[in-house]
């Protein structure tokens, strides 16, 4: 059953299907056409890059930009713990294996144990290729820092910023910074096109080596000739469209988020024990607004908030559990888990809460009613918030 109040659902409207219809009724409904043309220049400017490479998805674009960084079957690849299992499998994907590091306070890959991992692989000899940090819930993370320690390593950097279109950073705007970087339109994100993903990057030869692995490797002549195996990664023009009406409107999708982020604010500020994972809201897209829960100034768990909240139909969902939890990673060796216990602890405290552009202020102003009436029943003074 659907929630009434949602985590995060899309929101479209007249435009987006004006614009579906409007390629359909071109006739370009292949993975190629005008609309697909201007998605792709919009994503360009929108991130600041001479190139934008529109594919099927943004796990995809992960593939296809780690291939195009160079790197290799073998190869080891830093990435956050604390992410959505898709940069994981990007890496496994291009024949990889991650090194999972763990996330400062605010969530994103901490540059101290990013700096230890990169250091001591190279004093071991097997230097680490790249490394690929994430924009978590639509915050940029420190580019500037985490890309010089990666330079003064020898290992790519490259971004997943799948969550965080429309943020700016200390760099420029989201998506602006490393050899290559990486956006996503899958259903739940800023902004979707159904399905959908993009590699972004200021290097022309990387831009068409991407194009070229995306469209099955096929050599520029009439007669199928193939010099390497690539992929079928093109985006269809028709979900193009639908992309395309959603980065228009993109300003009014993330003005929503961020007024939604600024009610969860208020409730922070008011009631104890509760605070807003990711640091301050500067330049945040405000995707997902995510709380931290403190057990015992709340006297609740998150799993006894999540429920509480469910139980009113508020669909709320625990942070990612991390990589170094996911069985599906379990052969990731002990000496490519650089951990300190931040992730455990935000995924063991930590609960996102609705913050889909549909939801009104109403909406958002029950489920904070819910959380404030939860955190006072459990309270043990009985009179928080
Ligand atoms: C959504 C997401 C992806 C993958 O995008 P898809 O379009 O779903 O393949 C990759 N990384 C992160 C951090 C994401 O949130």
């Amino acid at each position: 059953m659907t929630p009434r109040i949602p985590l995060s659902v899309p929101s479209v409207g007249p435009r987006e299907r004006e614009l579906l219809l409007e390629a359909f009724d071109s006739g370009w409904i292949a993975p190629a056409g005008p609309q697909l043309d201007a998605f792709e220049r919009a994503l360009a400017e929108l991130t600041e890059r001479r190139r934008a490479i529109a594919v099927s998805s943004g796990t995809a674009a992960l593939h296809l930009a780690l291939l195009a960084a160079g790197v290799r079957p073998g190869d080891r690849v830093a990435i956050p713990t604390l992410t959505f299992i898709a940069t994981a499998a990007a890496v496994v994907h291009a024949g990889a294996s991650p090194v999972l590091i763990d996330s400062d306070a605010t969530g994103s890959m901490s540059p101290e144990l990013l700096e230890r991992a990169l250091a001591q692989a190279e004093g071991e000899g097997r230097p680490i290729a790249a490394i690929m940090p994430v924009d978590l819930y639509g915050k940029v993370a420190d580019h500037e820092r985490l890309g010089a320690i990666a330079a003064a390593h020898g290992a790519v950097h490259v971004v997943d910023a799948a969550e965080s279109l429309g943020a700016t950073g200390t760099g420029g705007a989201a998506g602006s910074q490393g050899l290559l970087s990486v956006l996503s339109f899958n259903g739940n994100k800023i902004a979707t096109a159904s399905s959908g993903g993009a590699v972004l990057t200021d290097v022309d030869a990387l831009a068409d080596r991407i194009r070229h692995l995306a469209t099955q490797a096929r050599q520029p002549v009439v007669h199928y000739e193939h010099l390497e195996i690539g992929f079928n990664y093109r985006l269809s023009n028709i979900l193009a469209a639908l992309g395309l009406a959603q980065v228009e409107r993109l300003e009014e999708l993330m003005g929503a988020r961020r007024a939604h982020r600024a009610r969860y604010r208020a409730l922070c500020a008011d009631v104890e024990g509760l605070e807003i994972l990711g640091g301050d809201d500067e330049g945040d897209n405000c995707w997902l607004t995510s709380l931290i829960v403190d057990p015992e100034a709340t006297g609740l768990s998150t799993t006894a908030l999540r429920e509480s909240l469910a139980s009113h139909g508020i669909e709320a969902r625990p942070v990612f559990a991390p990589m170094h939890v996911q069985p599906a990673l379990d052969s990731v060796p002990a000496a490519d888990r650089v951990l300190d216990g931040t992730a455990d602890r935000l995924y063991a405290t930590g609960l996102s809460l609705p913050s889909s552009p549909a939801s009104s202020p109403a909406d958002i102003d029950e489920v904070c009613m819910r959380i404030r009436t939860a955190v006072r029943t459990a309270a043990p003074t009985g009179d928080r918030a």
